[in-house]
């Protein structure tokens, strides 16, 4: 099976240490997956996607997680991507969401 069953483009970087993070609409959902069942694994996000203005957003669908990181969850594989190996495929941050380039380009005009 595909990795996503969206157009989506993942980072697939060499994780880090830090915790990839979600808001509280995607909490729950394996970002490999999508799946809502058995969260067994921690998500670790690579380290240019555990810094600044990224550290802040959720790896799904880059929505604001609050200053203090209080509207945030961590993120979870599912049992049977982590039984797959796929959490070790790399960091799952998406990296193609439409509204964090928009996002991007209002920070650019205010700038
Ligand atoms: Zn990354
Ligand atoms: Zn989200
Ligand atoms: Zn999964």
């Amino acid at each position: 099976m595909s990795r996503h069953q969206y157009d989506l483009v993942q980072c697939m970087k060499q994780p880090g240490t830090k915790v990839g993070l979600l808001c509280l609409l995607c909490d729950g959902k394996c970002p490999i997956c999508d799946l809502m069942v058995n969260p067994t694994r921690k998500v670790r996000v690579c380290d240019s996607c555990s810094f600044g203005h990224l550290a802040h957003r959720c790896i799904l669908c880059s929505a604001h997680l609050g200053d203090n990181l209080d509207l945030a969850a961590a993120a979870y594989y599912c049992l049977e991507c982590v039984l797959e190996e796929k959490h070790r495929e790399g960091c799952p941050r998406i990296l193609n969401v439409g509204s964090l380039r928009a996002d991007q380009r209002l920070r650019q005009i205010k700038s």
